[in-house]
């Protein structure tokens, strides 16, 4: 078992009952990620995208999360209060069944990068309603074993001792741990 490290999740919680639809995450985050920025701002190229149906009162903000190569299978629906949502509203994915999180001009996926550089994601600052609240969470994580350093420290065990005698070695340590 590797040692196990610590790493920091960051993510967005999400208000859908606050959400009044204004698109202003929309409009921030798009004007962020201009080049140069703030130069233009174009909801279409957000990485935040707000699914929005107001005859239904029905506001959704989700951010981009991974490309999805495929569109999935189900097409679920989710009555929450009283409100039928389609199970795409809740997606992250940039995928092809949908023109959300994708560049416009290139199609190229756009994924939420945190609005790396800036003390607080922006959509979350510039949102007046508190439906957005920025989180971090601290989780273990496995460490990953880095093949390179066993190889260079296997290959100083055989020149030292031999292939044969290590080879001897490690059948013996793997029976005593079987038991
Ligand atoms: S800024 Fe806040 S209230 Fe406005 S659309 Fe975005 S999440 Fe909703
Ligand atoms: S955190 Fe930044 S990059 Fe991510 S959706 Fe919000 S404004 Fe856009």
């Amino acid at each position: 078992m590797g040692e196990k490290k610590k790493k920091t999740v960051k993510t967005i919680k999400i208000d859908v009952d606050k959400c009044n639809g204004c698109r202003a995450c929309e409009v921030i985050c798009s004007a962020f990620h201009a080049a140069p920025k703030y130069s233009s701002n174009n909801p279409a190229r957000s990485r935040i995208r707000v699914i929005r149906e107001p005859l239904r009162d029905i506001y959704v903000p989700v951010y981009a999360g991974e490309y999805a190569k495929a569109e999935c299978m189900g097409r679920d629906k989710y009555t929450i209060d009283g409100k039928v949502y389609e199970e795409c509203a809740f997606c992250r994915a940039s995928c092809p069944s949908r023109s959300e999180f994708k560049e416009p001009d290139s199609g190229l996926p756009l994924k939420c990068d945190m609005c790396e550089g800036e003390e607080e994601p922006l959509c979350v600052k510039w949102c007046l309603v508190d439906a957005l609240t920025y989180e971090e969470r601290v989780e273990e994580a496995e460490e990953e074993v880095n093949i390179e350093q066993l190889e260079t420290g296997l290959e100083s065990l055989v020149n030292k001792y031999g292939l044969n005698k290590l080879m001897e070695t490690v059948d013996r340590m793997s029976m005593s741990k079987k038991g």
